[in-house]
């Protein structure tokens, strides 16, 4: 089972999707508007992957 949320993008501030993936459990955040990407650990909270474009919405 896939839960999706929308969420604020820590980023830019735009809406993000957030996902949890049963297979791994893991929780993915995605930002369409930034390309912002982090994947935690969902037991444990502990990031497995982040990418934060960051120059793309400067502010
Ligand atoms: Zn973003």
């Amino acid at each position: 089972m896939q839960l999706s949320q929308v969420v604020c993008c820590p980023n830019c501030g735009s809406q993000a999707e957030r996902n949890y993936i049963a297979d791994s459990d893991q929780t993915q955040t995605q930002c369409l508007s930034c390309d912002y990407l982090l994947v935690t650990c969902a037991q444990s909270g502990k990031v497995v992957e982040a990418y934060s474009p960051g120059v793309f919405c400067h502010r």
